[in-house]
């Protein structure tokens, strides 16, 4: 088998593994609390779209499995570190659900969260805001008031704490459930996956009538 057929059977996998929970109306990912509300929205609808076989996709695996690798050899990390909550929104149960990359514990108490930000190229402005809120969600989710962000692209290697701050997850998944952010920032719909089948990137804005 070549190496190659082995990093796409490892990603295939992975996703057919995901594709019933993609695709579940009542699971809400991390993620999804941090973009625009209608990618959840068409990822449940068209799952394949999400699909992605890329060279920096597979890089960023390869950093986090050697990362976990190292790290948890020290024994006080875990990695890939299940968290979720339940929230029931005008009846109906929806699941926060979500991994954080890097967990430490002082026996069995989680105390810091890192999430690791592999990068095509370096920014100067780090972080960037919604690795932050991410990060911060993870937070709130495990009680720690400790969180790093670890940048990691070909020339930058750079942890930058976050402090911890109180988030409405309630209200956070309220507005992701329906729909209330789209786009969640400005930049979104050029990087989006989904722009060519979504109408508000093309939607005219109003012209606006003088009063008379
Ligand atoms: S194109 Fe823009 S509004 Fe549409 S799903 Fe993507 S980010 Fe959201």
């Amino acid at each position: 088998m070549r190496i190659l057929d082995i990093l796409y059977q490892h990603k295939l996998k992975e996703y057919e593994e995901r594709l019933r929970q993609l695709t579940d109306p009542s699971i809400v990912y991390v993620t999804d609390l941090t973009s625009c509300s209608y990618k959840r929205f068409y990822r449940i609808h068209y799952p394949h779209l999400s699909f992605k076989f890329e060279p920096s996709l597979v890089l960023g695996d390869l950093v986090h499995m050697g990362l976990s690798t190292l790290v948890t050899s020290t024994g006080e990390w875990r990695s890939e570190v299940e968290v979720r909550r339940s929230f029931d929104i005008d009846g109906k149960r929806y699941t926060l659900l979500g991994r954080a990359d890097l967990v430490q514990y002082s026996g069995d108490k989680p105390v810091h969260v890192v999430e690791v930000k592999t990068m095509k190229e370096s920014s100067l402005s780090l972080p960037l805001e919604h690795h932050e809120l991410q990060l911060q969600v993870y937070m709130n989710l495990l009680g720690v008031s400790e969180g790093t962000l670890l940048y990691v692209a070909p020339d930058t290697l750079v942890e930058i704490p976050v402090h911890f701050r109180e988030l409405d997850l309630g209200s956070m998944m309220e507005e992701t459930v329906y729909m209330r952010r789209a786009p969640r920032y400005g930049w979104e719909c050029r990087y989006c996956i989904y722009r060519k089948i979504c109408p508000i990137p093309r939607r005219r804005q109003e012209p606006r009538h003088e009063a008379s």
